[in-house]
């Protein structure tokens, strides 16, 4: 069996999978900002201990996803926004010390991507990218199997790639990146409500002016696609993330915006899919997160 990581911004959830995904225990306690390093690493390997425990089979070694900045070709956790004590922490080490056993990290996102291309929504697709949609706009990409690095082992940040230059500031430096206009507190924004959800309930009951946020929604999400269809052409673009949940109110003004922006590519043979592992994506893609650690190595 394989233990699951997963290191969020609110919470640390920890989980023992079988090599087929399933989830065989897991327990999850509140992180935070005020959770110093050394209480947090504690938490970590008691949970990993419990949960191991409870499954009773023997542990082959440990995945993690971790809400980034993380460095994974060093398994060190970089300058978190959420978890501020933690940079410098080598994760990787200190796990591998407690079970003897190899660990691998990676962003939360890449590791989502490794889980939908393993065990849902990816399966069989060579060139495969992974979005999600919340509170920002982040995502993984696949290629033959592979996640794709930048340089260093760097993580590409498509949520960051300018839809319109002319739009709101981000706090990475740049204006009108697609985050700043397509993600969920963008969408609430838009719509004047105090959440993407109201929104989409707002238009769902027919209100003109959550409609019309849902549109401009649509066709924000739509650029964002269509510029990762024009740029890589996958098989599959996998959709997470709550606001593609109410994908259906979007799916017109995506896919018009498609046609009219990917008319030199195949864009029609890029499935874009929901993610299918929805609560358990973030465990599955921390086990995927060893199982290609330790096939690749690198
Ligand atoms: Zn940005």
């Amino acid at each position: 069996m394989i233990g699951a990581v997963d290191i969020g911004g609110t919470k640390i959830a920890v989980g023992m999978l079988d090599r087929s995904g399933r989830i065989l225990a897991r327990r999850e306690r509140p992180s935070g900002s005020e959770l110093p390093v050394e209480r947090g690493l504690a938490l970590i390997f008691s949970m990993l201990h419990e949960t191991a425990d409870e499954a009773g089979g023997e542990l082959e070694g440990i995945g993690v996803g971790c809400t980034g900045p993380v460095d994974p070709l060093t398994g060190t956790l970089g300058r978190i926004q959420f978890l501020p004590g933690w940079q410098g922490c080598r994760l990787t080490s200190e796990l591998q010390n407690e079970f003897v056993v190899t660990a691998f990290l990676e962003n939360d996102a890449d590791a989502a991507a490794l889980g939908e291309l393993a065990w849902g929504a990816g399966r069989d697709a060579k060139r495969f990218i992974y979005v999600t949609v919340s509170t920002g706009i982040g995502g993984g990409l696949v290629f033959d199997g592979r996640l794709y690095r930048g340089v260093d082992g760097s993580h590409p940040e498509i949520g960051h790639h300018v839809i319109d230059p002319s739009g709101p500031h981000c706090f990475c430096g740049a204006h009108g990146c697609w985050e700043t206009l397509a993600s969920g507190p963008a969408l609430a924004e838009h719509g004047r409500r105090s959440s993407a959800l109201e929104v989409c309930q707002a238009a769902e009951a027919g209100d003109p002016s959550a409609r019309r946020a849902v549109e401009l929604e649509g066709w924000y999400l739509g650029l964002g696609f269509a510029n990762l269809i024009n740029l890589f052409v996958p098989d599959v673009i996998a959709l997470g993330g709550g606001v593609m949940r109410s994908r259906h109110l979007f799916w017109e003004r995506i896919q018009l915006t498609l046609r009219e922006n990917c008319g030199l590519v195949p864009f029609e043979k890029t499935a874009l899919v929901p993610a299918q592992l929805g609560p358990n994506a973030a465990l599955a893609g921390a086990a995927q997160v060893w199982i290609k650690g330790s096939q690749f190595n690198d």
